[in-house]
C-alpha cells in the first residue's frame, strides 16, 4: 500500500491529536469571498473521528443562503470586465497556483494529520494524498499559459480560429473518501482555466477543503475565486447544483446522487462531469507473476479500507492460479493489523457508522446465501478499536456473476473472487457489471494485456501495476461510473468553453 516518508514533526502532531482527540485551531466556518464566515442562519454540525466514533470538531452547516453568497462572490471573481481572477494574466495565474503547491507542501504535515483524523485513513496514506494535492497544483500551474486554440484554414478570404474561454463558476461536490485529493483535482484545473469555484466537501470530511481554501488565498488567489461551503448534501449540495449562477458542475459520489445532480443540472442546462462508483476487476492471467499480482490485489482492495471508487473490488483469477494466489493473499491479510489511522499501521476504519452497517449487511447477506467467506466478515473489535468503525478485511470466494457482491459497489474492504478458464471469459466477466471505471490486468504477455485493455470497457486500464499513473493521466468512468474526465490536460479543457471565430477578411 502506498506511503510517503515521514518526519518527527508529523509523528509529534499525530501523537498530540491521538492524546487530545483533536488539534487546536481547526477551521470551523465557511470560506466565502476570501474569508472565514458563519452560516447566515447560524447552523452548526459536528465532525466525527472514525477511529473512535467521537466528535472532534464542529463546522458551519450551510444552506441555500450561504450557497448564494458564495456563488455571487465567485461570479464577481470571474466577471469578464472586472473579475480579478479573470483579468489576471495567464502566466500570473500559473504563479499563484505554483505558490499554492509550495504552501500545501509546507503545511503538509498538519494537513495530513487533520485528513487522517477526519477520514480515518492511515496517516501515511493521508500524507501521500496531501503531497499529491500539491503536485496537482504544480501540474496545472504549468497549463495556465498553454491553453492555445487553433487556426483553421478556410482559404484566402477568411480567418478562423478557436479560443478556450473559462466556463465561469464551477461547482464541485466532493465525497468523504479522498477529501483533499478530490478537492485539489477539481480546484486546480478549474482555477488554471480561469474559472472560480464553489466547493462543497462531504459533511463527514469538511476540514481539509477549508484549510486548502485558506492556503490558496494566502498564495495570492483573489477573494471569491475559491469558496468552500460546508453542510449536508440536501441543505448545501442541492441548492448549489441547482443555482442559476453555476456554469459547470463536477460531482464525485454515488450513482444515485449523481442522477439527482444531473436532473438538477438540467434545469439551467448546466454542464456536468460525473465521477461515480465502480466495481473494478483485477484480471490475473495464468502467466502472471504471482508475487506482483498478490501485492497489487491486496493494495487494490485494502488501501483506504476499500473506500476507493477505483478499488480493485473484483478479483478475476485464472483457475490454475486460484488456490496458490488466494493462499498467499490470505497469509498477507492475516498479517494486516487494524488500527486508528493516526497510529499509521495496517488498515484504518471505515469512515462512518452508516458505511460500517452497509458493508456488514452485504457480507451478512452473502453468508446467508452460502457464499464462502475465506477470511474476515465481521466488525473488528479489541484493544484500540473500541468505538471506531473498523471492519475486518474480507474475501468472498467463487462468486456467481449475478451475485450482488459482484454487481454492487460495497465500498469497503471486501474482495469478490471469480475464476475464469480463458481470456475471453475473463473479458466477459470484467464487462459483466453496470460499472466501467477501472480494470487491472496482470500478465507477462504484452499483446494479450493490450488486447484486454482494448476489449474491457473502462475509463482506465492498469497493466501490471494497479493505480499506475498520477495527475498527468486522465481519469473517469463509462456507463454507470459516469462521464467526463478529470486529471491530465483533459480536465483543464473540460473547464473551458470552446469558441470559434470565423471572419471574412
Ligand atoms: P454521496 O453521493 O452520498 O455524497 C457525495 C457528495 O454529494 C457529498 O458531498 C454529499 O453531501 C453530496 N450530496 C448528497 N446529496 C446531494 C444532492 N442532492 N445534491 C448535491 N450534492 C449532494 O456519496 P458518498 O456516499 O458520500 O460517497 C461514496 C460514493 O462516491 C461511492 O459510490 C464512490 O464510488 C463514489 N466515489 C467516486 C469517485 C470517482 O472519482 N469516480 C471518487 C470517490 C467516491
Amino acid at each position: 500500500m502506498s506511503s510517503a516518508p515521514q518526519s518527527a514533526t508529523l509523528r509529534a502532531l499525530a501523537d498530540e491529536a491521538l492524546a487530545h482527540g483533536t488539534l487546536p485551531g481547526l477551521p470551523a466556518r465557511h470560506f466565502i469571498d476570501g474569508q472565514f464566515c458563519s452560516s447566515a442562519q447560524g447552523g452548526r454540525m459536528v465532525v466525527l473521528d472514525p477511529g473512535t466514533g467521537r466528535d472532534f470538531a464542529e463546522v458551519a452547516a450551510g444552506d441555500a443562503e450561504d450557497v448564494d453568497r458564495a456563488v455571487r462572490s465567485a461570479r464577481a471573481a470571474v466577471d469578464a470586465r472586472a473579475g480579478p481572477w479573470r483579468r489576471l494574466l495567464p502566466a500570473e495565474r500559473g504563479r499563484v497556483l505554483q505558490r499554492a503547491a509550495e504552501r500545501i507542501r509546507a503545511g503538509a504535515e498538519r494537513l495530513a494529520v487533520v485528513e487522517s483524523l477526519d477520514s480515518g485513513k492511515r496517516l501515511s496514506e493521508a500524507l501521500g494524498d496531501v503531497l499529491g494535492a500539491a503536485r496537482c497544483f504544480e501540474y496545472y500551474a504549468g497549463t495556465c499559459d498553454k491553453l492555445q486554440g487553433d487556426t483553421i484554414p478556410l482559404g484566402p478570404d477568411h480567418l478562423a480560429y478557436t479560443v478556450h474561454e473559462p466556463a465561469g463558476v464551477a461547482a464541485q461536490i466532493v465525497p468523504w473518501n479522498y477529501p483533499i485529493s478530490t478537492a485539489a483535482r477539481g480546484l486546480a484545473p478549474a482555477l488554471a482555466a480561469g474559472c472560480a469555484v464553489v466547493l462543497k466537501p462531504a459533511e463527514q470530511t469538511p476540514l481539509s477543503a477549508l484549510m486548502l481554501a485558506a492556503l490558496l488565498h494566502e498564495a495570492g488567489l483573489p477573494a471569491g475565486a475559491c469558496n468552500v461551503i460546508t453542510g449536508t448534501g440536501a441543505a448545501a449540495g442541492a441548492p448549489l447544483v441547482a443555482h442559476a449562477g453555476v456554469d459547470h458542475i463536477t460531482f464525485t459520489g454515488s450513482v444515485a446522487t449523481g442522477q439527482a445532480v444531473m436532473r438538477a443540472a438540467a434545469t439551467h442546462v448546466t454542464r456536468v462531469v460525473l465521477e461515480l462508483g465502480g466495481k473494478s476487476p483485477v484480471v490475473v492471467l495464468p502467466d502472471a507473476d504471482v508475487d506482483t499480482a498478490v501485492d497489487n490485489v491486496f493494495g487494490a482492495i485494502f488501501e483506504n479500507a476499500g473506500q476507493i471508487c477505483s478499488a480493485g473490488s473484483r478479483l478475476l483469477v485464472a483457475r490454475s492460479l486460484h488456490e496458490a494466489l488466494l493462499t498467499r493473499l490470505l497469509d498477507k491479510i492475516a498479517a494486516l493489523p487494524l488500527a486508528h489511522g493516526l497510529r499509521d499501521t495496517g488498515m484504518g476504519p471505515l469512515n462512518s457508522a452508516v458505511q460500517l452497517q452497509r458493508v456488514g449487511a452485504f457480507v451478512q447477506r452473502a453468508r446467508e446465501r452460502g457464499v464462502a467467506v475465506r477470511c474476515g466478515g465481521r466488525r473488528a473489535a479489541g484493544a484500540g478499536l473500541d468505538g471506531g468503525f473498523f471492519y475486518e478485511p474480507t474475501v468472498l470466494d467463487r462468486l456467481a456473476s449475478q451475485d450482488e457482491c459482484v454487481q454492487e459497489e460495497i465500498f469497503g474492504p471486501v474482495l469478490a473472487v471469480q475464476v475464469f478458464d480463458t481470456p475471453q471469459e475473463a473479458i466477459a466477466l470484467a464487462n459483466g457489471t453496470r460499472y466501467a471505471l477501472v480494470a487491472g490486468v496482470f500478465t507477462k504477455d504484452f499483446s494479450l494485456a493490450h488486447r484486454l485493455a482494448r476489449e474491457i470497457d473502462a475509463g482506465q486500464v492498469y497493466i501490471n501495476e494497479y493505480f499506475a499513473g498520477g495527475i498527468e493521466v486522465p481519469f473517469g468512468g463509462n456507463r454507470s461510473s459516469g462521464f467526463g474526465r478529470e486529471k491530465g490536460l483533459a480536465a483543464v479543457r473540460s473547464y473551458c468553453k470552446l469558441k470559434s471565430v470565423a471572419a471574412r477578411v
